[in-house]
């Protein structure tokens, strides 16, 4: 592990005190993923430390909801301040766990710091409303409560910002958490839960649960009649199965699940603008986002152009440890991860496609993989049909934009879109046509704390950011007031 600033925080993140486990418990390990080093190990949480988290977050949520909308904001508010003061510290526990390159873990903790900011100031604009009543001895209105407790997943991708888009609008919408990061990835929620104690939440509002099985955690979550929610941001598939495992308890669910996002280039297109946008969207944490574009769709007239203009500048992109210099490309974050890597290459070239550029594994430690552009790439291929989840871009050649928009939404998957175009009508028609929660529209990135983040279809349900996000944590309550 390189050095910290302040080294303390890295010990905390283990201390055995402050997650208050049994002593003697077994622990697992969590490495660096570009070069084998082993970093940390933590305590293996189960089923009773999951119980005892949830039974403290249910004692803490009365006292928690009871505070001022401005005190939450407070608290939140130095948290968000520990955070940004920390950025460094925290983006490099994050590119040693996760091999994002260094740039991009720091980007990540400002975004994961920008929630924090914005949600503790929403707390304090959870409004009601009043209702104009049908008769006049009554008063109708409604009021916004907490949910209770919230049990919390999220992924390795992005290990920082999940964590901080969870908890923020739960916290400041009155609710407690209890959060199981990924096991690839704990090390950096384990430090941001360092810097929430720093920031005062009082004991039970926050808690951590590490566990290298996410089946047990996720099954006493789902099953805990005191937790009220579960948010979870990962696979379509684990995503189905927490949805089957709340509906006994007809528990609320927010799911931010698998994407297959469509890039499209039209005739009208700013052709380098595209080409910058498809990077980015393309090949931003080495294509491991759900946001991802995944296949590339690009307009007859424009397209030999595009494709050598983008091919020219994948091959620019360095691949190598996220902490050197001038690395655009970590490693994936596991050897599964390059396999499919492998298998959607291998299917794509088996069915006509060729390779314009990378297709190769690189040697080596760690589990890196060549930026690659195929072409000769048809709709039915694996490339375009499933999520890669890598730096793998495939261009499918079409002609008709009718028939682009309906390929472009013949997926289960509808979180996001992406389109390059300029005539006015078409914009609008396309944006309009695409089923997919969020559409980039002459932008390859669009993620913000201010805009709401989910999918249609099966790619989950709930947003999460924006006023709509704190929605997702809140009751209604309905109150009729008679005889007045
Ligand atoms: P990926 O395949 O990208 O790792 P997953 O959906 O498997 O995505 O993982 C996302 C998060 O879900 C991680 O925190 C992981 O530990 C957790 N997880 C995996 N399987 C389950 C499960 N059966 N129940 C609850 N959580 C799970």
């Amino acid at each position: 592990m390189r050095r910290l600033a302040e080294p303390g925080l890295f010990e905390r993140i283990a201390d055995a005190a402050w997650l208050g486990r049994p002593a003697n418990r077994e622990t697992f390990e969590v490495f660096n993923p570009a070069t084998g080093e082993l970093l940390a190990e933590l305590p293996d949480m189960g089923v009773d430390e999951t119980r005892a988290a949830i039974e403290r977050a249910s004692e803490a949520q009365t006292e928690w909801a009871a505070q001022t909308a401005r005190e939450r904001s407070d608290t939140l508010w130095r948290w968000h301040q520990l955070i940004v003061r920390h950025t460094d510290d925290l983006a490099t526990i994050l590119t040693a766990e996760m091999g994002k390159p260094l740039a991009e873990a720091k980007s990540e903790v400002s975004h994961a710091a920008a929630y924090l900011q914005w949600y503790a100031e929403e707390a304090n604009r959870i409004y009601g409303e009043t209702i104009p009543a049908p008769s006049r001895d009554r008063r109708m209105l409604v009021i916004k409560q907490p949910i209770g407790v919230v049990g919390a997943i999220t992924p390795w991708n992005f290990p920082a910002s999940m964590v901080a888009r969870k908890i923020s609008p739960a916290l400041a919408a009155g609710c407690t958490v209890v959060l199981k990061p990924a096991e690839q990835t704990p090390l950096v929620a384990g430090a941001m839960f360092a810097l929430a104690e720093r920031a005062g939440f009082p004991p039970g509002v926050v808690n951590l649960i590490y566990a290298s099985d996410g089946d047990v955690v996720g099954r006493e979550l789902c099953s805990h009649p005191k937790v009220r929610k579960i948010s979870f941001t990962g696979s379509t598939e684990v995503g189905r199965l927490l949805m089957r495992q709340c509906s006994d308890q007809v528990k609320k669910l927010s799911l931010e699940l698998g994407g297959n996002a469509p890039f499209i280039v039209f005739d009208d297109a700013d052709v380098d603008a595209a080409v910058d946008g498809a990077i980015q969207a393309k090949f931003r944490n080495a294509g491991q986002t759900c946001v991802s574009a995944n296949r590339l769709y690009v307009q007859s007239g424009v397209h030999d152009e595009f494709a050598r203009k983008f091919t020219e500048r994948v091959e620019t992109l360095s691949v190598g440890d996220g902490f050197e210099a001038g690395v655009a490309i970590g490693p994936l974050i596991d050897t599964r991860a390059r396999a499919k890597i492998e298998a959607h290459v291998a299917d794509a070239v088996e069915k006509g496609g060729s390779i314009r550029c990378g297709g190769r594994r690189i040697d080596g430690v760690g589990t890196f993989y060549a930026p690659t552009v195929l072409t000769g790439i048809s709709h039915t291929m694996r490339v375009a049909q499933e999520e890669t989840f890598g730096p793998l871009a495939p261009i499918i050649r079409f002609d008709d934009a009718d028939q682009v928009v309906r390929e472009a939404n013949d997926t289960i998957y509808g979180l996001a879109a992406y389109f390059y175009a300029s005539n006015l009508s078409r914009v609008w028609r396309v944006a309009e046509a695409l089923e997919y929660g969020m559409v980039g529209i002459n932008t390859g990135r669009m993620s913000s704390e201010a805009a709401p983040f989910g999918g249609m279809k099966q790619s989950g349900i709930g947003r999460e950011g924006s006023r709509h996000g704190l929605e997702d944590y809140l009751e209604m309550k309905y109150l009729c007031m008679g005889g007045i």
